[in-house]
């Protein structure tokens, strides 16, 4: 597949893992899942995390950060088959949260639409080969808000690793080339605020910027 990053047509389905690392559910005063917990994004969602600013609502409480590895597949899963096969590339996102939003939409037990699926709430930064899952865990992701670092992860603090997301996600609901999941976020989230500028990091690596204007 192209790895233009500017080329978000060929996704199809954004597949989403909350509470992935146990730091972060435990941040928000969630339980550790026993099971991976998936949702899904549309790609109206998406935005090229390219330097651009990124216009979001800002009149319906925080939007939380949450940095994330995306990882693309890059041929359909069959049962079987090893992450290192299926996946082809790998990118840094962010997930966006309306966080006040989705307080409410789980005290209701509604759906996270709103929420997670706004527009703008995808931003993706540029693909990069896919290290395998050794490479994965060798390095070092996080995310700078100006000069300092929010959030720092690394892909063996999953509770459920790559491998796990495919069989999980391919054998329910089908995981096929241009599909992409973003993986969950460690902690350290927090609320954006206008006018600033995020820096995702892969290994000490620009992997994409964007900076925020907030709506109102
Ligand atoms: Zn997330």
């Amino acid at each position: 597949m192209t790895n233009d990053y500017t080329d978000h047509s060929a996704i199809r389905n954004i597949y989403c893992i909350g509470r992935n690392y146990r730091l972060h559910a435990l941040e928000l005063g969630n339980e550790v899942p026993k099971s991976p917990m998936v949702f899904t994004k549309p790609t109206h969602a998406l935005v090229p995390m390219d330097g651009r600013e990124v216009e979001l609502p800002g009149d319906q409480g925080e939007i939380h950060f949450e940095l994330e590895i995306v990882l693309r597949a890059g041929r359909d899963w069959e049962p079987g088959i090893a992450a290192d096969e299926l996946f082809d590339a790998m990118a840094l996102g962010l997930d966006l949260t309306l966080r006040d939003v989705q307080s409410k939409l789980k005290e209701k037990g509604h759906p996270w639409l709103a929420a997670k699926g706004f527009l703008g709430s995808s931003p993706l930064g540029p693909w990069l080969p896919f290290p395998g899952l050794a490479g994965l865990a060798k390095a070092d992701f996080s995310l700078l808000r100006g000069g300092d670092t929010a959030q720092l992860g690394n892909a063996s603090d999953m509770i459920f690793p790559p491998d796990v997301l495919a069989e999980h996600i391919g054998s329910r609901y089908g995981l096929r080339r241009g599909d992409i999941i973003y993986t969950g976020t460690p902690a350290g989230v927090a609320a954006l605020l206008d006018g600033e500028s995020l820096t995702a990091l892969w290994n000490g690596e620009a992997a994409g910027s964007l900076s925020i204007r907030l709506r109102s």
